[in-house]
C-alpha cells in the first residue's frame, strides 16, 4: 500500500519506513506539498487525527499521522502533548516567546520538576524509602497515537503506551541510542535506560512500535 505520512520530519519517515517495510511511504516534501497542521487538540489522538485529516484533505489518498510524548504520573501527565516544547515547571507547555529549549535542559528540568513535586507530597518520608520505592513514585509512560485516514470520513485511531520510571538525578542518565527523553527513562525489568537498549530492540517494545504493529494489522 502507498501511504502519505503527515510529517515534515525525514527522521520519522526513515523510522516508520523500517517498521512498515512492505509499504511505500511518502512525506509531503517528497511531492513538493506544503504541509503544516494546527496541532491544537487536547490529546495525543486528537492531534494525530488533526494532522491526518489536514493532509488527507490535500492529497485525498490514505494518510498515516502520529503524535507522541512522555507523561509523568506524579505530574498528572506533564509534559504530555507538550513534550517537544516542555520548558520546566513554570513553562510546562513551552515558553510564550517560543524560545527553544535544548533536550538536555528539558531532561534536567523534568527530573527537577518531578523531584520538587514528590518532595512537596512526601516530604521527610522520601529519604527513609528504598531506591526501589522512590523509583516507583517516578513512574512515567510514553504515548504514541496514530491515525490511519483511509477515505472521506473513514479512519482508525490507535494509541499505545510504553512504561518506565524517570531517573532521580541527571547524573543517572545513560546511553546514546534513541532520542529525546530516552537517556532519563529507566526500565526496571532491563536495569537499563531506554537509550541503552539497542534500536532494534526498542523497535519491538516501544509505544511507537506497538501502535505501528496495530496499524499494520488494520492495513
Ligand atoms: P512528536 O510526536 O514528534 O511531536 O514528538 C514529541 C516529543 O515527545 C519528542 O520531541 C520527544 O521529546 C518526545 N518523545 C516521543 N517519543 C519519544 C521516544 O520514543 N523517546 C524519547 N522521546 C520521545
Amino acid at each position: 500500500m502507498t501511504l502519505f505520512m503527515a510529517t515534515n520530519n525525514p527522521h520519522k519517515k526513515r523510522e516508520m519506513a523500517k517498521l512498515l517495510k512492505d509499504h511505500t511511504l511518502f512525506i509531503p516534501s517528497d511531492k513538493n506539498i506544503d504541509f503544516t497542521a494546527e496541532e491544537n487538540g487536547k490529546s495525543f489522538y486528537e492531534n494525530s487525527f488533526l494532522k491526518a485529516k489536514t493532509l488527507w484533505d490535500i492529497v485525498q489518498h490514505p494518510v498515516l499521522a502520529d503524535d507522541s510524548g512522555l507523561c509523568i504520573d506524579a505530574l498528572d501527565g506533564i509534559p504530555g502533548i507538550y513534550s517537544a516544547r516542555y520548558a520546566g515547571m513554570h513553562y510546562p507547555q513551552g515558553t510564550r516567546d517560543n524560545h527553544s529549549t535544548s533536550q538536555s535542559e528539558q531532561n534536567n528540568m523534568l527530573i527537577e520538576h518531578t523531584t520538587h513535586i514528590l518532595h512537596k507530597k512526601y516530604g521527610k518520608k522520601l529519604p527513609t524509602m528504598s531506591k526501589k520505592e522512590r523509583m516507583a513514585l517516578r513512574s512515567c509512560y510514553y504515548v504514541c497515537a496514530m491515525t490511519l485516514y483511509l477515505e472521506k470520513d473513514s479512519f482508525y485511531c490507535v494509541q499505545k503506551v510504553f512504561k518506565g520510571q524517570l531517573v532521580e538525578h541527571i547524573n543517572e542518565q545513560r546511553g546514546s541510542n534513541g532520542f529525546g527523553y530516552d537517556p532519563i527513562v529507566y526500565l526496571p525489568e532491563y536495569d537499563k535506560t531506554v537509550a541503552e537498549i539497542p534500536e532494534a530492540e526498542k523497535n519491538t517494545i516501544s509505544h511507537r512500535a506497538k501502535a505501528t504493529n496495530k496499524i499494520l494489522t488494520l492495513i
